[in-house]
């Protein structure tokens, strides 16, 4: 993309209204606008990092064998009604009326929806297990919408539902989603930590929160520092392996880690020797949840066992904060000068910042670049503005893409480019084609 052509309305202003840094980034990189409270249009730059996001969602997603699929945003209320959560939910739920006078509802989340799918197509524990999911966007009509993408009235979530014959199974669909999560987060360049949650009314231990520690978090956490040093990295989980998927979640689950939610001071002093006891904020990115028979008994999706009997199936629902998941990664990922993008996510590999437009030896080399490395496969952002190169840099370095490769006349007459790190701020000259080769190198890693 050339940037002359490209549509990106950065802002010279620090806006009032956003109160941290990532709300405030997001909009001074021309990512996003505010559409109305908590709702928000999301402009090219931004909507790039939600679909990159969106991708790497789908892929683990789709590698632990989940089935990605869309439901509607718009429910009718007579499914939450059969739930009994029509009348639960509270005012959180935006109610709509169509004009036939029926109830309607912009969906919060969706475990009626896909229960009622699952009740009128499945009817035996041979199509089992099941998991089903979606991205889609949810509406809650949220008290105190704020922090910009990250506590939205609208917002993009993967919500995934499993469906098994018992417990057992259920639990290692359960154990499957906290793999791919971990697997996800990584890939986003993000540490995520899961944390026992509070299973609400239903309760039970099967619930875990994903925790992106930030001191701008609205949830206060309490973990054992041991967990930091955990990584899942690159190692081949067989997601069939029941077993294999267990030790996952033993070794990632079983230091102290819970939010205020559940935090019990007496057990955390016992079990954590007190130079490894921390307290910190947390921004919660994902959430996974088994809550065995709740909604199937509630709404008759029953399937027949091998033994001819019928028993209602054991769900869970998995969420993933898509569109939050933004906010997150620059509260982790960003400095005085702007956003740093984690490789895995950036909405263009690299910049490529001509020093002297209108040069023809300059003008031809970023010409040249910009084609080499779209052969391959990779998507710079070419400045070929006339500005200043300091407005230039502070452009590049706002709007945070890990790569940048600075093109100037006097560096070609020695036959180099500068490419530099956005995270090190380091240097280094090389020629032009062995600038392509090293982004080629770094990007087939990610
Ligand atoms: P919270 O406690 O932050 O209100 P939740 O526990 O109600 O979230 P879930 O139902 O678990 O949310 O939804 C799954 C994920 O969707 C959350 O882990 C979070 O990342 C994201 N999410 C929830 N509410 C919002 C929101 N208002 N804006 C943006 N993302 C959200
Ligand atoms: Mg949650």
């Amino acid at each position: 993309m050339r940037l002359s052509r490209y549509f990106l309305p950065v802002l010279k202003e620090t806006p009032s209204e956003a109160q941290i840094v990532s709300h405030r980034l997001m909009l001074r990189a021309g990512m996003i606008k505010q559409a109305s409270a908590g709702i928000y249009s999301w402009l090219p730059l931004g909507y790039k990092v939600l679909k990159r996001i969106e991708q790497i969602v789908h892929e683990e997603q789709i590698r632990a064998g989940h089935i990605p699929m869309l439901m509607p945003t718009l429910q009718s209320a007579d499914l939450w009604r059969e739930s009994g959560r029509y009348d639960d939910y509270g005012q959180e739920m935006l109610r709509i009326k169509d004009r036939h006078d029926r109830d309607m509802l912009y969906g919060p989340t969706n475990e009626e929806l896909i229960t009622d799918i699952f009740r009128s197509h499945v009817t035996s524990y041979k199509d089992l297990p099941l998991t089903l999911y979606h991205i889609q966007w949810k509406f809650r009509d949220e008290v105190r919408p704020r922090f910009g993408v990250m506590r939205g009235r609208e917002f993009l979530m993967k919500d995934g539902y499993n469906f098994d014959i018992d417990k057992n199974a259920a639990l290692h669909a359960y154990n499957r989603h906290l793999v791919s999560y971990l697997r996800s987060y990584e890939r986003m360049g993000l540490q995520a930590i899961p944390m026992r949650a509070d299973g609400g009314p239903i309760g039970g231990d099967y619930t875990h929160e994903f925790l992106v520690l930030a001191e701008t978090g609205e949830s206060e956490v309490f973990y054992d520092s041991e967990i930091t040093d955990l990584k899942f990295g690159d190692r081949a989980v067989d997601y069939d392996d029941v077993a294999q998927c267990q030790a996952v979640l033993e070794e990632f689950t079983s230091r102290y880690a819970r939010t205020d939610e559940t935090h019990d001071e007496a057990l955390f002093n016992e079990q954590v020797p007190e130079a490894r006891r921390r307290s910190a904020r947390g921004i919660e990115v994902g959430q996974i949840f088994y809550f065995g028979t709740k909604y199937s008994e509630a709404m008759g999706a029953t399937v027949v066992t091998p033994d001819g009997s019928r028993v209602p199936v054991h769900m869970g629902s998995h969420g993933i904060g898509v569109s939050r998941l933004l906010g997150a990664i620059i509260e982790a990922s960003h400095d005085d000068k702007g956003i740093i993008w984690p490789e895995g996510v950036t909405p263009f590999h690299c910049g490529i910042v001509n020093l002297k437009q209108g040069d023809a030896a300059a003008d031809a080399a970023c010409e040249s670049l910009y084609k080499a490395l779209t052969a391959k496969g990779l998507e710079p952002l070419y400045d070929d503005r006339t500005e200043r190169a300091g407005a230039k840099f502070a452009t590049m370095d706002l709007i945070g893409l890990p790569w940048r490769i600075t093109v100037g006349p006097r560096g070609l007459e020695k036959g180099v480019v500068e490419l530099t790190s956005r995270r090190t701020g380091e240097s280094e000259e090389m020629s032009p084609e062995a600038a392509v080769d090293r982004l080629g190198q770094i990007y087939a890693n990610v």
